[in-house]
């Protein structure tokens, strides 16, 4: 796979490079690529297209879809073994992170990055402005584009998504060799370490959360009570649906009234609220308040769940919608804790509630059958009984004495 010869101006030598730095620990394949790529002396996008010209590789997310040859050929030409730059790529994260990625960005636990012109558009390359300036070599962790982390664990501090001067996304494949490190923002050259970010309690629910994922990536196992470890996709599954009400539903503003009223009065709603919104497409300033939300509904699980949908009317329905059946460890408390289906009275008691209210003079309505069997006043009625119950009322107001009829039952029944 060497590639010898001449590429437009350059003579491309053969045998290995100059230099060939290790990635660092929790290193992303795009930082130590860049990194590769500065040590010889060559701004990255120029020493890919010089070496590997078939094609533009910084024109998708290549920390997620890397082609094998390419893989194979830094292999080679980085003197490090293969399997240790595959350790760099999201996809080592396949199995105990994740089930599967889709390139296609069907992947919620991965942040999008959305490339056009080999730049970065979106905010998914987050960075630690502390770590990066403690960095003796400052570099991109692995860690920094999961969608679930918001936080620094080691700094206790929110994660940055953009240079704070200019807004731009971290495009440090863009840095001109006259920037001593990637800690730089490639548009407007300001410090990356001198972000100010919000320091974070270790009480705090989000701090909380992100234990959970911490403890899912070491292990690929979470325990969110003492009976239950899951396993981290399935963990990851289940937390998707619980946030989904939030992003995705018509009533999501309802959804944070709630959580507002009946879980924690410290939440302030989301940002950039956008109906049908992408987790993996939220900045983190949105995502690390859902990671609040959801290290606050997680704790004595299931017990503070069930209690906050309880509180807040919340039926298990906007959790399944349009998703199908949730992780077991999910779906058995939205199945046994959250079922509100109405209870389907017997035709003896149907029957019994319609005599009831003719024999006593009541005015035969749907409400007043509801009250009378205990449910609900919007009763539903299944197409048999709401012909009967039609022809009833049809007959009762046939009746002279209809207009004395009582028409607030429950109002009467408990007088
Ligand atoms: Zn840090
Ligand atoms: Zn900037």
């Amino acid at each position: 796979m060497a590639n010898t010869g001449t590429t437009k101006n350059y003579v491309i030598p053969d045998g290995p490079w100059p230099s060939f730095p290790k990635p660092l620990p929790d290193e992303i394949f795009s930082s130590w690529l860049a990194r590769l790529a500065r040590a010889n002396f060559t701004e990255p996008c120029r020493f890919t297209s010089m070496y590997w010209p078939k094609t533009n590789i910084w024109n998708q997310d290549l920390d997620a879809s890397t082609p094998v040859e390419f893989i194979q050929y830094l292999s080679q030409k980085a003197r490090i073994d293969q399997a240790s730059i595959e350790a760099t790529l999201l996809t080592s994260l396949i199995g105990r992170y994740m089930s599967e990625i889709d390139t296609n960005g069907g992947q919620l636990g991965i942040l999008a990055v959305k490339t056009i012109g080999a730049k970065r558009q979106s905010f998914g390359m987050q960075f630690c402005p502390r770590c990066l300036e403690e960095d003796r070599i400052p570099y991109y962790r692995r860690s920094w584009r999961l969608t679930p982390i918001t936080i620094c664990s080691k700094h206790l501090v929110k994660l940055a998504d953009r240079c704070a001067k200019c807004e731009s996304p971290a495009n440090f494949h863009h840095l001109s060799l006259f920037h001593s490190s990637l800690a730089f923002c490639w548009q407007c050259g300001s410090e990356l370490t001198r972000i100010t970010t919000e320091e974070i309690c270790p009480q705090s629910g989000v701090a909380k959360f992100n234990d959970l994922i911490l403890e899912g990536l070491t292990t690929g196992w979470v325990r969110i009570n003492e009976e239950t470890p899951i396993m981290m996709p399935m963990f990851l599954e289940g937390i998707w649906r619980m946030v989904r009400p939030f992003l995705r539903n018509k009533h999501a503003r309802r959804f944070e009234e709630s959580f507002r009223t009946n879980g924690d009065e410290g939440f302030v709603g989301l940002d950039s609220f956008t109906f049908g919104s992408r987790i993996d497409r939220l900045p983190t300033s949105d995502r690390f308040k859902l990671g609040h939300v959801l290290g606050h509904l997680l704790c004595d699980w299931p017990n503070r769940f069930v209690g906050f949908c309880i509180n807040s009317n919340i039926t298990r329905k906007p959790f399944r919608r349009n998703v199908g059946i949730p992780p077991y460890w999910l779906a058995k408390v939205l199945n046994t804790e959250l079922n509100k289906k109405p209870y389907w009275t017997s035709e003896m008691e149907f029957d019994s509630a319609i005599s009831y209210l003719i024999g006593r003079g009541y005015q035969l309505s749907r409400g007043n059958i509801g009250s009378a069997l205990g449910l609900n006043r919007s009763l539903y009625l299944n197409p048999e009984r709401t012909k009967k119950v039609k022809r009833l009322i049809n007959k009762q107001k046939l009746s002279k004495d209809y207009e004395r009829l009582s028409p607030v039952f429950n109002f009467c029944l408990h007088r």
